[in-house]
């Protein structure tokens, strides 16, 4: 069949073995899916769909998208999991800039529809496999006096607390889904066209790009140029691929502080450490927790709202500038200070940044969409960064199954099904600034209010509300999912 130009025809996926061919669509178009597994394109009413009959196809063509995905993190993999689910003949490419599969961070947590996606990916027993056994959070004193006692939250409520039901170290989620990505591909490989396929590529990223109707041209690090259908940013928070696409203006006016600087690092574990997290509130607008479970080493987190001046513009500079700029700002703040600052100087994980929420009025720009902490990042206070890149992932890939190779009407649809649970994911659990008391009193006052905060919790079972809020998870059954 010849091939005919894109803007007058579209493709037209007819069946789950991915023949295509191109029919032309002046009248409106209407998508459905019957059980047989197909999928056509058709002007006539609702009520007539289910009456077409299935013809063989006499030809076909095969031209699914060229991929690119930036970032090798949570939401990348995840993407690329649920795309060659749906089709099998994408061809993707990661770059990612770390040399290797970044694993580091601490521990985060999958919730409500993030658990719900990875159920329906049939990663949710892997993933719950590596899951931490954490207890619950004491806070305590400066004598290491206990305080106050919260327990394990379910995942689909909020309620007072730190430790959620599913909790993850993130290198482990990040490694859960990579595989995925790639024993699925190992699966696929053998039926896959000329050209077809899936590519990591380490210590890679893009220098520019540029953007035609039909394409866009990215140039790499390595110099080369090359052209791709969509361009995904899943680089993060201070993603460079927003900044391409967008502009660098608009790319920073995105990122919201909530005024929360914080520092992650492992250290040796320590007698007397185990299920339980521990958090100390100290003078000055600063918090110190620690969480070991079963694990060899203690994560250790350090927030501040103080001292924003020292921090701001630490994090451009190299690892050990940054581990001098929060010794510094943590310094006196007592409790198990010396372990935790000696070992933040020797820790090789260490990883800080300044907390803040992204906020983009569009997440798409021509074929470059945004996806994960890139295009909505709900700050770690929220607990809902995973749970946005997978809900994000799985409505992105589903959005580019239900519309096959229409990226525009494609990438509108992910905006507008996307933006009701981007909205809740970012919900901040009210005033922020009672969590960093700075005087003597303050400390004293938020750890009496903790400790008969925690005594209500445990007597009767409040403050409580659904997590889950009213967003459900779309269905799409164009991505092959198990349940
Ligand atoms: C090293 C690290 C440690 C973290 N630790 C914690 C933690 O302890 N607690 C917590 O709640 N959240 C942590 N986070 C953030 C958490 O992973 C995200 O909030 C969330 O899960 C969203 O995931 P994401 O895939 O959108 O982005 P990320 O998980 O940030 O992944 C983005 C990926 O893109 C890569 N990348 C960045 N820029 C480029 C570029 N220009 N080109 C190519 N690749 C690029 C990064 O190296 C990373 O692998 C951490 C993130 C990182 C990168």
């Amino acid at each position: 069949m010849e091939r005919i130009p894109r803007l007058t025809f579209s493709l037209l996926r007819i069946s789950r073995r991915t023949e295509y061919i191109y029919l032309p669509t002046k009248a409106p178009k209407r998508r459905a899916f019957q059980a047989t597994g197909r999928f056509f394109t058709t002007s006539l009413p609702k009520n007539k769909l289910n009456q077409l009959p299935h013809k063989p196809l006499q030809s076909s063509v095969a031209m699914p998208l060229n991929v690119l995905i930036v970032g090798a993190g949570i939401a990348g993999p995840a993407l690329v999991t649920l795309l060659q689910g749906s089709e099998a003949n994408y061809n993707i490419t990661v770059v990612e800039r770390f040399p290797e599969l970044r694993t580091a961070g601490q521990q985060i947590d999958l919730k409500n529809q993030g658990v719900h996606v990875l159920r329906k990916m049939g990663l949710l027993d892997a993933a719950k496999a590596h899951c931490v056994d954490e207890t619950g959070l004491e806070i305590v004193d400066s004598q290491g006096k206990r305080m106050a006692l919260f327990g394990v939250n379910p995942h689909d409520q909020q309620r007072i607390g730190l430790t959620s039901e599913y909790e993850i170290m993130r290198g482990d989620l990040v490694n859960v889904l990579y595989q995925a990505s790639l024993d699925q591909y190992a699966k696929l490989k053998e039926r896959l066209g000329k050209g077809r396929g899936l590519t990591y590529e380490f210590g890679k990223t893009l220098t520019d790009l540029a953007q035609s109707d039909d394409g866009v041209d990215v140039t790499f690090t390595d110099g080369q140029t090359k052209r791709y259908d969509l361009v995904v940013a899943a680089d993060g928070q201070a993603s460079r691929t927003r900044r391409l696409a967008f502009g660098k203006e608009v790319s920073d006016a995105a990122f919201k502080s909530i005024g929360v600087h914080a520092a992650y690092f492992s250290i040796p574990r320590i007698e007397g450490e185990g299920g339980l997290a521990r958090g100390f509130n100290a003078m000055g607008r600063r918090l110190l927790l620690t969480r070991t479970s079963e694990r060899p080493v203690t994560g250790t987190l350090l927030f501040t709202m103080g001292d924003a001046e020292k921090l701001k513009n630490v994090y451009k500079e190299p690892i050990e500038k940054q581990k001098e700029a929060f010794v510094e700002v943590f310094k006196g703040s007592g409790w198990q200070e010396d372990r935790l600052l000696s070992g933040l100087k020797s820790s090789d994980d260490f990883y800080a940044h300044e907390h803040g929420q992204i906020k983009m009025s569009q997440l798409s720009k021509g074929r470059v969409v945004l996806l994960g902490d890139a295009g909505y990042c709900p700050t770690p206070f929220t607990g809902m960064g995973a749970t946005g890149c997978l809900v994000g992932a799985y409505v992105l890939a589903g959005e580019l199954a239900r519309h096959a190779n229409d990226v525009s009407g494609a990438l509108k649809a992910y905006e507008t099904v996307v933006r009701p649970p981007v909205d809740e994911i970012q919900k901040l659990p009210g005033v922020l600034g009672i969590f960093f008391p700075s005087s003597k009193l303050g400390v004293w006052i938020l750890r009496n209010t903790m400790w008969a905060v925690s005594k209500a919790q445990q007597a009767v079972d409040w403050p409580r509300s659904e997590g889950g809020g009213r967003w459900k998870l779309p269905e799409y059954p164009e991505l092959n999912l198990t349940s």
